[in-house]
């Protein structure tokens, strides 16, 4: 059986990034740049005002006045101004208008007062002031953004300001779940004798839109290898293909002979880890397009299916987008109390942190158990081997809060 590490890497070594597409502003958010962006202007693209007022001549304000200057043309933004600025006059212009030939400064409107249609300024005014030179904030030709660059909302305006409005990106990964048990009713129905609510796709949903993907949810299939072919068939052309239940040693856990019969090629079945040993990996015969599908069997108890899709699922999708940083990072801290381990696997246990960074184990019923998972910040990792650990002792917790800056 495999450690979660070497299956990490069975399935890293078996994921590229999707190739390229363009697509518009609006649905870029999150994705991975594909493409060298240069600014097509200067920005500002000519010496413009900072605030509502007065442009000025910096050379007729020396001194702490009062300065007294007679008013020329209105500016508006969205408007060129037609006659310079000449000694002793002002234009009066707004936040954002170009700033009229010989002025060199804007004076604040609130700084001024006007008398027998003179402008009267009672301080002295710096070459500069309140003036966004041309250029300052990008010159025509400079590189903005390189290919890995993660598409952020500012990172959107800046494209639009430069007239990008359809940047290459990695494209989006395609996902589908297909729940599977013939104990399962959906969510709105009242369980009958020996039925369970599906619980585990709105939960892989979730989880997947959160690493920026949306998941196509399938119909409940059943413990049967027909329709349960037939569905997965159906499903077969996504990047990922996610399958919930049926991959354990049960006599109707029948995803992996389903999955070989259409072909998907094994490439392991069980790790060593508590919850969810029993996940499934394979991957799916190439597409026209060349590209072969990842397809996940996770365990159908919904903790192990988190757990499956926090280690291996969710740093599959990330490099599929172009990602570069794609494994979830555990980090050390101190166990708020003591707690006794036992087993042959590492296990995942559903804990959360305090302000200090201690780590608390909480009251959990099992892979089951999700209950717990939605009071958890994350899981503490105790390696395998039956032990006693005692309050303060380090150990490794994984949070599984959002991916930062997906979206
Ligand atoms: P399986 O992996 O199919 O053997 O299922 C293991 C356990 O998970 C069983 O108790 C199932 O009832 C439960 N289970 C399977 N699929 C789901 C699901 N979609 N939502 C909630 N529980 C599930
Ligand atoms: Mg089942």
């Amino acid at each position: 059986m495999l450690t979660v590490d070497e299956a990490l890497r069975a399935v890293m070594e078996r994921v590229s990034p999707l190739p390229a597409r363009r697509v518009p502003l609006a649905r870029a958010l999150g994705l991975v740049l594909a493409e060298e962006i240069r600014a097509d202007l200067d920005l500002p693209p000519f010496d413009k005002a900072l605030v509502d007022g007065y442009a000025v001549r910096s050379e007729d304000l020396i001194g702490p006045g009062p300065h007294r200057l007679t008013i020329g043309e209105e500016i508006l933004a969205g408007r060129t101004p037609t006659f310079p600025v000449f000694h002793g006059q002002a234009a009066v212009i707004m936040t954002g208008a170009p700033i009229p030939e010989g002025a060199d400064a804007v004076v604040m409107v609130e700084e001024t007062r006007r008398e027998n249609g003179e402008v009267i300024v009672e301080r002295s005014v710096s070459p500069g002031q309140f003036r966004l030179e041309r250029g300052r904030e990008m010159k025509a030709g400079d590189v903005l953004l390189r290919p890995g660059a993660i598409l952020s909302p500012a990172r959107l305006g800046l494209l639009a300001s430069v007239g990008c409005v359809s940047p290459l990106v990695v494209r989006r990964p395609i996902m589908s779940i297909v729940p599977t048990g013939d104990e399962l009713v959906a969510p709105d129905k009242r369980p009958g004798p020996g039925q369970i609510r599906n619980s585990n796709a709105a939960m892989l949903c979730a989880l997947a839109l959160e690493s920026g993907v949306e998941a196509t949810e399938h119909p409940i299939a059943p413990d049967d290898p027909d329709p349960l072919r037939r569905i997965l068939d159906g499903a077969s052309d996504s990047d990922i293909l996610l399958i919930t239940g049926g991959v354990s040693a049960g006599n109707r856990d029948l995803v992996p002979e389903v999955l070989e019969s259409l072909g998907v090629v094994r490439v392991f079945h069980k790790v060593r880890v508590r919850p969810g040993k029993p996940i499934w990996f394979g991957v799916s015969p190439p597409r026209p397009d060349g590209a072969s599908g990842l397809v996940f069997g996770l365990p159908g108890n919904p903790v192990s299916g988190a757990v499956g899709f926090h280690l291996f699922v969710r740093p599959a999708l990330a490099r599929l987008a172009g990602r570069d940083a794609v494994a979830l990072k555990p980090v050390r801290g101190p166990l708020r109390a003591g707690f006794v381990h036992r087993g042959e696997r590492p296990t995942y246990h559903p804990a959360v942190r305090d302000e200090d960074g201690a780590i608390e184990t909480l009251a959990w019923a099992g892979s089951s158990d999700l209950r717990t998972v939605a009071d958890a910040e994350g899981f503490a990792i105790f390696p395998a081997g039956d032990r006693q650990y005692v309050a303060g002792e380090s150990i490794e917790f994984l949070p599984i809060t959002p991916p930062g800056n997906w979206f």
